[in-house]
């Protein structure tokens, strides 16, 4: 299952259904924590699959940088995954919406975006971020990812073509599904189901 959305300026949002470790791009975001120390989920999906360089290079960056602060994010290799970079991104954990979690979520799709694009990036994939272990509500996270991703397409002269939600249920899928055919209304473009 995978829903296309092109922009005017012929920039895409493709919503699929699959492993985030089987898709090819540039750039996999990833769903990390604070820590950076390895985690279940999507994390550990993508640590195993990337192999351990990307562990390596977490250990040479984490004495200087210390705890990823919620929202930020940083760049490594993505080893053996077919990717050339894995950008770790730290997501909030839901404690009711009132701790700057829409923000910090807001914040996760922004930085890893600007990262992509510093690097001259065409295409970029991302989990849903904090929707799992994390707990953040389907719907509101993915109106939160879904709007961050088209605001970001639709600037000018960027070199990212193409942005990745990749899903791993059926659940997720059909939650970015909405949230990309509501905001749609709204907006100057259709998305179409392929
Ligand atoms: P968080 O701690 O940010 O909530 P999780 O890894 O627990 O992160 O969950 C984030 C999302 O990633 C969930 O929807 C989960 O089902 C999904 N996920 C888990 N494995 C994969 C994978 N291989 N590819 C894509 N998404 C995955």
């Amino acid at each position: 299952m995978q829903l296309k959305h092109q922009l005017p300026n012929g920039r895409r949002l493709i919503v699929l259904e699959g492993d985030i470790t089987r898709v090819p791009v540039d750039a996999i975001a990833n769903a990390a924590n604070s820590d950076l120390a390895g985690g279940g989920g999507v994390d550990g999906a993508i640590h195993r699959a990337g192999g351990p360089a990307i562990m390596q290079e977490l250990d040479r960056i984490r004495p200087a940088l210390g705890r990823l602060p919620t929202g930020q994010a940083v760049a490594t290799t993505a080893g053996r995954l077919p990717a050339k970079f894995v950008f770790h991104a730290a997501g909030p954990i839901w404690h009711g919406g009132e701790r700057g979690e829409p923000e910090a979520l807001a914040s996760c799709y922004r930085v890893c975006l600007a990262l992509a694009e510093e690097r001259g990036l065409r295409s970029v994939s991302f989990p849903s971020i904090s929707t799992g272990i994390y707990g953040y509500p389907l719907d509101l996270a993915a109106l939160i990812a879904v709007n961050e991703i088209i605001a970001f397409l639709s600037q000018p002269a960027i070199t990212v073509e193409d942005v990745w939600m990749v899903l791993f249920d059926p659940a997720t899928y059909l939650a970015y599904q909405r949230a990309l055919t509501h905001g749609t209304s709204r907006r100057a473009s259709r998305p179409a189901e392929a």
